[in-house]
């Protein structure tokens, strides 16, 4: 028997997927509850248990749940007051999620390198855009260049990791702009002991497949304020304003999540904290393996926080490794192992042509060097010393 870091079901034998769902907990139980009582569409106690117990979780006073985290992030972006034709300040290194969010809001995403040590938005960037590209004018904060008002900061927190939320939350205050945290990779992480999410303004999680923990599809939106979490609630359900007679004062959206996968929610919430622990262990793990090999350089950890190490990912130097990290992906494909690049940057995205940005060379080092490998909560030891014998093997 193969040693596991723990929980679940042993993986298929031969390949090696890169973050696949751990379901072992109490799912089947929830689901058959939903079914028995006849509670499967999107209003259900399973609902409420899910958004309570988000909540709880996080540290925050209020939770809605969505179909999708895409879905809360548009939602968030609106209850905090982003229209159309506004200006978002956001993360270059991403998933296009947030970045596709701001633009169905008809509302223009800046983008913001990364910083090197930790691959999260650069706080600094965003300082020097504010301070250098933005001037008041008729008491509103507006880009010097295209005369937009700058509505919000979206920093996405990557990989399992916290960005550098005292200097983002400290330039909000200080430019007063709401802080909109696409919290959905961190899920479980801390920053200073805080739950990655509950300092900010308004943060949204996905409980999309390949995330820490999963309910097929969904998502969540996390706030402190009484207000937007009703609305928020009220633009997911359709804006309805008189239910007897359908009244609707508000264009809103079907973004509800059903009671059946918020069942699967509250059993993997219920297991979500030994998940973290078990992925913080595959982490120093594949770190004590992988630091001897030359070229590869292992994520560290931010100062000051708890990752989640949601994506196991490594920088290869090709110069002093021998290979680049496209080839290596081949290799291990080639193994029946799994892995990832990082993202095209967002300044490069043919979705997102021309939109206004800072330099971004950091974003595309990591799209060059960065590498995701197998990292599912049910790997086992056997598993990642596949993944790491073969790095070695290829290495100069
Ligand atoms: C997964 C993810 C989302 C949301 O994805 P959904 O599939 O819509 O739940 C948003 N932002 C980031 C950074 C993500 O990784």
């Amino acid at each position: 028997m193969s040693t596991r870091f723990e929980p679940g079901t042993p993986a298929d034998a031969g390949f090696i997927p890169l973050c696949v769902p751990e379901i072992c907990g109490n799912e089947w139980k929830y689901v058959k509850e939903c079914l028995d009582t006849n509670w499967v569409s999107s209003v259900g106690p399973f609902v409420d248990r899910f958004e309570q117990m988000t909540a709880d979780y996080v540290g925050c006073r209020r939770a809605v749940a969505t179909v999708n985290g895409t879905a809360a992030i548009q939602v968030a972006l609106r209850v905090a007051g982003v229209h159309s034709n506004d200006e978002v300040i956001t993360s270059d290194v991403t998933f296009i999620a947030p970045v596709n969010a701001i633009r169905y809001l008809g509302a223009w995403p800046i983008l913001i390198d990364a910083e090197p040590d930790y691959w999260q938005i650069d706080p600094q960037k965003v300082s020097e855009f504010l301070e250098r590209q933005c001037e008041q004018k008729n008491g509103q904060l507006r880009n010097r260049k295209t005369g937009r008002r700058i509505a919000a900061i979206l920093p996405v927190d990557i990989l399992g990791h916290s960005v550098d939320m005292d200097t983002i939350l400290e330039l909000a205050r200080q430019y007063d702009l709401p802080v909109i945290e696409d919290a959905t990779e961190s899920l479980g992480a801390t920053y200073k002991g805080q739950k990655v999410g509950g300092l900010s303004d308004i943060a949204c999680f996905s409980y999309n497949g390949n995330k820490i923990i999963t309910t097929g599809g969904g998502g969540m939106i996390v706030t402190n304020n009484d207000v937007w979490a009703e609305k928020a609630k009220y633009l997911t359900t359709q804006a309805k304003d008189d239910p007897l007679e359908y009244v609707h004062n508000e264009i809103g959206y079907n973004f509800r999540l059903t009671n059946v996968l918020a069942a699967i929610g509250v059993a993997q919430t219920e297991k979500l904290d030994e998940y973290v622990a078990v992925k913080r262990r595959i982490a120093q793990y594949y770190t004590e393996q992988l630091s001897k090999i030359p070229g590869i350089q292992p994520m560290h950890e931010p100062p000051s926080s708890e990752s989640t190490f949601w994506l196991y990912t490594v920088l290869i130097d090709p110069n002093t490794y021998g290979m680049d990290s496209r080839a290596l992906f081949r290799k291990l494909a080639d193994l029946g192992i799994q892995s990832r690049p990082l993202w095209q940057p967002m300044h490069q995205s043919p979705a997102h042509a021309d939109l206004q940005r800072t330099a971004c060379p950091v974003a595309e080092q990591l799209h060059c060097d960065a590498l995701s490998l197998p990292c599912s909560v049910g790997i086992t030891e056997e598993q990642i010393g596949k993944v790491v014998g073969a790095i070695r093997s290829h290495a100069r």
